[in-house]
């Protein structure tokens, strides 16, 4: 790290920053192996690529990129609004959730006085936008099964906790907790202190109503829920994901963040992607069959599969094969996968839900290297 120069001196907090982890490229297996062919199971991105209309639009759109956007995109409000049901005053939409994230974090939280609580592991966008505000970050550690120890994470919480983070289907174990805990904990909370449940992965879930608050969103005054486009919608390179929140959040996040984070194709792009339902349907269809179908395959090798509710499975080698053994045989055919290192879960890899191809080759992958 070249920290050091003659500049102005780096606050602490950006000095010893270090960056979000990210997923392997396929142009970067392509070369290190001289393959024609990488199958990219790491990033949770959509199987089924993007949109048909999505794509035609970006075509035809690209002669408006001269033109700035509208300031807090307005169209691409209310169609969110409406998608779910709510008023356009309740959503505020980001350059990705990370944006909104980040936003939140530096609206609530002062530095050296206020905390923000997660579980451990957690989504690290969480822990880094924190430390990188100069906020406390605390974290309670998930149960052995992944599941979630409410109690050690509300014995965390005090009277300068700003924020509590939780991930529903959580990254990476892809568990699920019912509605009604997430009720206990919204109400366990004191008012000072705001409930974000990040629902990125949530339309994967077998039966959405039983396990989110979103519907009763606003019942709950310190309840602020996260989505987005990258997923589901085949949108991750554009960079688009929003919070449902109480009013006054929505209103500051519109009002403090950069006027144009949200580019105009990304706004295009995400307002036909809500147009187009029969992709999305046919996306959340794709990924509920790989999921069922990898998960008994996986573990008819033996693998240990933690259920999931999101589009990835977590596993766990058999015969006492390492993860990270298994990950670098898995890149030498062709097939990148997410280790878990930067979540401290060195003994298991996530694996994203691909085309039924793709995950007919990638079990027929594991197969052969277990042997
Ligand atoms: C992928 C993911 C997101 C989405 O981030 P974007 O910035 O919208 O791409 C948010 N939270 C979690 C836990 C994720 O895994």
């Amino acid at each position: 790290m070249n920290s050091k120069s003659n500049g102005p001196e780096l606050r602490a907090a950006a000095r010893s920053f270090s960056p979000y982890v990210p997923g392997l490229s396929i142009d970067e297996i392509k070369e290190r192996y001289s393959l024609n062919q990488v199958i990219k199971l790491a990033s949770n991105e959509n199987p089924l690529g993007v949109s048909p209309k999505v794509l035609e639009v970006l075509k035809t759109s690209g002669c408006l990129s001269f033109r700035y956007p509208q300031s807090g995109v307005p169209r691409l409000t209310r169609a969110i609004a409406t998608h779910h049901h709510l008023p356009a005053s309740m959503v505020a939409v980001g350059n990705g959730s990370d944006e909104i994230i980040d936003l939140l974090v530096r609206v609530l939280a002062d530095p050296g006085r206020h905390n923000i609580v997660a579980f451990k592991p957690c989504f690290s966008i969480y822990r880094l936008q924190a430390k990188l505000a100069g906020v406390e970050f605390r974290q309670a550690p998930l149960k052995p099964d992944f599941s979630f120890p409410w109690e050690e994470l509300l014995s965390l919480v005090d009277a300068n906790t700003r924020i509590v983070f939780v991930t529903s289907p959580d990254n990476p174990s892809g568990y699920c907790p019912p509605a009604e805990e997430l009720e206990r904990a919204a109400r366990a909370l004191p008012s000072s202190c705001l409930l974000v449940i990040d629902e990125a992965y949530m339309d994967f879930c077998d039966d959405e109503a039983a396990h989110s608050l979103l519907p009763r969103l606003r019942e709950f005054p310190n309840l602020a829920i996260l989505r987005t486009f990258s997923k589901s919608f085949g949108l991750a390179g554009l960079r688009v994901g929003y919070g449902l929140l109480p009013e006054y959040l929505a209103d500051v996040l519109t009002r403090v963040h950069l006027p144009f984070s949200v580019n105009i194709l990304a706004e295009q792009a995400a307002l036909t992607a809500l147009e187009d339902m029969d992709f999305y349907e046919k996306t959340l269809a794709t990924v509920r069959e790989g999921r069922k179908m990898l998960s008994s395959k996986m573990r008819e090798l033996g693998f240990e599969v933690l259920p999931s509710q999101a589009n990835f499975i977590m596993v766990r080698p058999p015969n006492g094969l390492a993860a990270n053994d298994l990950f670098e045989k898995l890149l030498q055919k062709g097939f990148i996968v997410r280790p878990l290192k930067s979540y401290g879960l060195d003994a298991y890899l996530r694996v994203s839900i691909g085309t039924p191809e793709e995950n007919l080759l990638y079990a027929q992958a594991c197969e052969e290297i277990i042997g």
